[in-house]
């Protein structure tokens, strides 16, 4: 087996479910005592969101990339970054280590694809609703048309990641928010939407609405589960 590297504490509560859906992979998988072989850095959130609303990427890559090395040099032998947000600088991080990066768009991606889904709707912080780094990888590496909220809707989205889900916060109300906006991307005919921040899964399940949902927490999980053991 080999051993999983993760880049976590962004929030710490998502970790925690990475951690979880890994270890529980592991254990399906080969039965008995057996548990995923991991080596974990987490990180201090609080600096590296102040720095994200300062728009200061460079200097979290080089935070995040020190880490990355550290995470190698403990034996993971290739990393996860437990964040859709920070794989904005997910190029950065890649060049400062020698072990493969398992990229949480490129296993989402390939999830849709095996689906046949073309159409999808994305939801996540307004970095990775917004630019390029994750949206545009979807359209531009895969062919997938990727259709996010209004404005408004956004910014409901991104303020309650921040505000309540990266602080354990789980609210009936903004479960409601969250299931009204993923029916309102339905209209534009999309045949599946992307939980595209770790902490969504909190909030919102597969059993609280008929619309497929692909949560990027568990398909990163699963995907460094089969990689792992591969
Ligand atoms: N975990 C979140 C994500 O997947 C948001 C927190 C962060 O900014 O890293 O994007």
């Amino acid at each position: 087996m080999k051993t999983i590297g993760l880049l976590g504490g962004m929030s710490w509560e998502s970790t925690l479910e990475y951690y979880k859906m890994i270890n529980d992979g592991i254990k399906d998988r080969l039965g008995g005592l057996h548990s995923a072989k991991i080596a974990m850095v987490s990180v201090d959130f609080e600096p590296i969101e102040k720095l994200q609303h300062q728009g200061k990427w460079d200097e979290m890559a080089k935070m995040l990339s020190h880490d990355a090395k550290n995470i190698e040099k403990a034996g993971a032998d290739f990393l996860l970054i437990c964040t859709n947000t920070m794989h904005k600088i997910a190029g950065k991080i890649e060049n400062s280590i020698q072990i493969p990066l398992l990229h949480i768009a490129d296993a989402t991606a390939e999830e849709l694809i095996r689906d046949g889904i073309k159409k999808v709707g994305l939801i996540g912080t307004a970095f990775t609703m917004e630019e390029e780094f994750y949206k545009g990888r979807l359209e531009k590496k895969y062919g997938l048309q990727v259709i996010t909220p209004n404005k408004k809707d956004r910014e409901i989205i991104h303020k309650i990641i921040y505000n309540e889900l990266c602080l354990g916060k789980i609210k009936d109300d903004s479960k409601k928010e969250y299931l009204r906006i993923i029916n309102e991307l339905t209209k534009n005919g999309v045949k599946g939407v992307i939980l595209g921040c770790t902490e969504i899964g909190l909030l919102v399940k597969q059993s609280d609405t008929d619309i497929k949902l692909f949560d990027t927490t568990q398909i990163h999980a699963e995907k460094a589960v089969e990689l792992a053991l591969r």
